[in-house]
């Protein structure tokens, strides 16, 4: 394909190799390309489209704010926009939760957020190290990226990383190694050689890395070792957090209280660029301007989070909604796999976040994706071989939407399965094994 995209953007794009097509309208579920084709949107924006595309609630409330002169671009300087923004988090989700956190904007992506909580645990602590986790991933600027295991992503870095050190995430050796005594024995014993660290950094579901559950029980032992041994407790919420695993924060039915917490993506509720950082009160060490950028104060998105927060998040329709589809998800997908015995296909994840891996054969499940995106299905991989098909489908999406979408998914694996077993030795051919990089 010779077009301006192939002639002038860089070789770094990546999504759009995926996903070839021109996309041009979306609503809800479903985004068209520039020919009228239609696709069901199981991937929304890598968790940002939490509330669809162009939400049809949310969108008057964005016109009417431009249609009146609103601020759009306010650096950090009080607006109103910003104001009725706080006050409804503040209601609707803080109090209730009986959660105390100052709020912090830094700039609008996940890695910026990421960036500002890691400086404040350092700040705060006068600590320099951070232990983050096999698989996590928080960004791609030097500070986050330092704490992203993915080497793909590390070794462009030429080598600046520093000050994090690497721990083994829940389940990381099997469902048999406790890795909690693992990390507990390392900052206990002065002559491990991990100094002790400002924050331990986490995500409750890696999102990146493979849909790794982190269980109850492994989140609750970690905040005690933090707890003990006066190490900050940061959850990474960026993708897992705004509703996405059943409940707004994803730790909250841990019962977990993290010294900070990161949120973006969804938090901007219409696609819209907005990050926050959560801090408990006493961490606020900063000095005015010490995280400083120009775009701390999106305003439209602003509005937008406002309105989406004070319909979904008033009471628990959407959260019931979200574990009953959650439910709907798994028990298809569960099914799909006993129809392929023996090719160890499993099931993974919390509310709409979740993974089917393929252990076994890696490359099916990049292969399933670009079958399901000819017959108009966007789908993720991601995990340390991309190994893992992702499902993070808009959280109001219908349900006839998602069994539609699910019924594209199941002829598409059984596409790519009759591959495999039509293959001499039940091997892969050739075309299977091949690597693509993103
Ligand atoms: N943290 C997590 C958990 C993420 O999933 C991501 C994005 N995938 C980030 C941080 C980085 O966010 P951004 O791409 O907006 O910088």
């Amino acid at each position: 394909m010779n077009n301006i995209f192939e002639s002038r953007e860089s070789e770094v794009r990546s999504y759009c190799r995926v996903f070839p097509a021109v996309f041009k309208t979306a609503q809800g579920a479903e985004i068209f390309d520039d020919s009228g084709k239609r696709y069901i949107d199981f991937f929304a924006g890598a968790g940002t489209l939490n509330y669809g595309h162009n939400n049809p609630l949310i969108k008057p409330r964005i016109l009417e704010y431009i249609q009146h002169n609103g601020i759009i671009h306010g650096l950090d300087l009080h607006t109103t926009a910003k104001q009725a923004f706080l006050e409804t988090f503040d209601n609707i989700i803080l109090r209730p939760r009986h959660m105390d956190y100052k709020i912090q904007f830094p700039g609008p992506t996940g890695t910026n957020a990421v960036e500002a909580a890691m400086k404040l645990a350092r700040k705060y602590t006068g600590r320099n190290g951070i232990v983050a986790f096999t698989n996590g991933y928080h960004g791609m600027t030097a500070g986050a990226l330092a704490a992203t295991g993915n080497a793909y992503h590390r070794q462009v870095s030429g080598g600046l990383l520093n000050g994090v050190s690497f721990a083994p995430y829940d389940g990381y050796f099997g469902p048999d190694v406790d890795t909690i005594s693992y990390l507990r024995k390392l900052i206990e014993d002065d002559s491990s050689g991990l100094d002790k660290p400002a924050a331990v950094l986490l995500e409750t579901v890696q999102g990146e890395g493979g849909v790794n559950v982190a269980s109850t029980q492994w989140l609750v032992a970690i905040e005690s070792l933090c707890r003990e041994h006066g190490i900050l407790l940061i959850v990474d919420d960026i993708q897992a957090g705004c509703g996405r695993t059943g409940t707004f924060f994803s730790f909250k039915p841990s019962g977990i209280s993290p010294d900070i917490i990161t949120l973006s993506k969804s938090i901007g509720a219409y696609g819209l660029p907005m990050s926050l950082v959560l801090m408990k009160p006493e961490l606020d060490c900063w000095e005015p301007g010490e995280h400083n950028g120009t775009f701390r104060g999106n305003n439209l998105a602003f509005v937008a989070a406002n309105e989406a927060i004070r319909i979904y998040w008033s009471d628990n329709t959407l959260s019931l909604a979200v574990q009953h589809k959650s439910h709907l998800l798994k028990r298809y997908l569960r099914k799909l796999c006993d129809q392929y015995p023996g090719t160890g296909l499993s099931v993974r994840g919390r509310g709409l976040f979740v993974g089917l891996a393929s252990d076994q054969f890696p490359q099916v499940a990049r292969r399933v994706s670009a079958e399901a995106f000819r017959h108009g299905l966007i789908l993720e991989t991601c995990g340390a071989r991309d190994h893992v098909i992702k499902f993070l489908p808009p959280l109001i999406i219908e349900e006839t939407m998602l069994d539609e979408g699910l019924n594209i998914f199941a002829e598409s694996v059984r596409a790519v399965m009759q591959q495999i077993t039509n293959t001499p030795a039940g091997g892969l051919p050739d075309s299977l094994t091949q690597e693509v990089h993103p």
